[in-house]
């Protein structure tokens, strides 16, 4: 049995790429942060290297931003294999290199695009195109995340359910009041979703980490027990110099109460750090110590499975400078 789908024990995913990689020297307007799994892997390896050393046992890989590039055009459908092929490698050498297993969760993110504009039958496509190729690198289950569209989120699921077996999880971006920034309450998109069969529903991102809350609280009543419960919020509301807020520790006092919420699948998304998901593991293990539950464990599932060392996608031996 996958453990990505089986909800009875504690997944602890890692944080922030995105923001990683601004810190690290990528500017986002000049860079295309999928590509850098090709034009700079040292870069993408070191930051998952450090989310597995952290404790991660969920390693997320650096292809969110595929569908939005797609869809502005700054990635060619052609590249799509090759982005999720180095992409997952990267993450699976991550825990190879701190000598941990993990599950590889292929990140799948919003077009940033009406979907009138689009069509659905293209948008599809390109939601289809990613969950194969994630699928044929080798990834355990696939994330659509950070999702502001239920309408968006309806077709990504159906078309990567259409082309591929991996369970997929659906995250929603929510505001405080628990809707999406489409008008959808959270708990009706879910409901959409867990009908049409997601292995897991929850939040990410979002107005920060009480919001995140918030939707879990919610969400929890609606879960079974038999899809995974995912909350991976922000270190809070970025401030005008772009910093977020919440420190390792702020963030990390979250734990218990997202643990009782039905939680499990606990992680971060933009501002967090390896830091924070240290932190994070340590508060989820010692709430889990006192309460005499052995459920955290390290998946057992090898990380360096259906890698192909014969790849003909090309990825540069040693990073240029971001
Ligand atoms: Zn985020």
């Amino acid at each position: 049995m996958l453990a990505a789908g089986d909800a009875s024990s504690l997944i602890i995913a890692d944080g922030a790429m995105g923001t990683m990689l601004l810190a690290a020297g990528f500017a986002y307007d000049t860079h295309v942060y999928p590509l850098l799994n090709l034009t700079h892997p040292t870069a993408v390896l070191e930051i998952h290297r450090q989310y597995a050393a952290a404790g991660a046992t969920l390693l997320t890989t650096n292809t969110f931003g595929t569908s939005y590039h797609l869809a502005h055009g700054r990635i060619e459908p052609s590249q799509v294999r090759c982005i999720a092929q180095a992409a997952t490698q990267l993450a699976q050498e991550a825990a190879s290199l701190t000598g941990r297993a993990a599950l590889i969760g292929g990140s799948i993110g919003p077009l940033g695009k009406a979907l009138a504009g689009i069509g659905a039958h293209q948008a599809g496509a390109w939601f289809a195109m990613q969950a194969v190729a994630l699928q044929a690198a080798g990834a355990d289950v696939l994330i659509l995340e950070t999702l502001t569209s239920n309408q968006e989120a309806l077709l990504a699921l159906q078309a990567i359910q259409s082309a591929t077996s991996l369970p997929v999880w659906v995250l929603f971006n929510v505001n405080e009041s628990g809707t999406l920034l489409d008008g959808t309450p959270i708990l009706k998109a879910a409901q959409q979703a867990l009908d049409l069969g997601a292995a897991g529903i929850g939040a990410n991102c979002s107005s920060g980490l009480w919001a995140v809350l918030k939707a879990v609280q919610h969400l929890a009543h609606l879960n079974a027990g038999y899809a995974r419960l995912i909350a991976r919020p922000s270190a809070g509301t970025p401030q005008q110099d772009g910093r977020y807020p919440l420190t390792p520790s702020d963030f990390a006092e979250c734990a218990p109460a997202l643990l009782k919420a039905g939680a499990n699948v606990i992680g971060g998304c933009c501002g967090s750090t390896p830091s924070h998901i240290r932190a994070l593991c340590a508060s989820l293990h010692a709430v889990l110590a006192q309460s005499g539950s052995t459920s955290a464990h390290h998946n057992p599932l090898q990380p360096n499975k259906s890698r192909d060392q014969h790849s003909p996608c090309h990825i540069a031996q040693r990073d240029a400078q971001p």
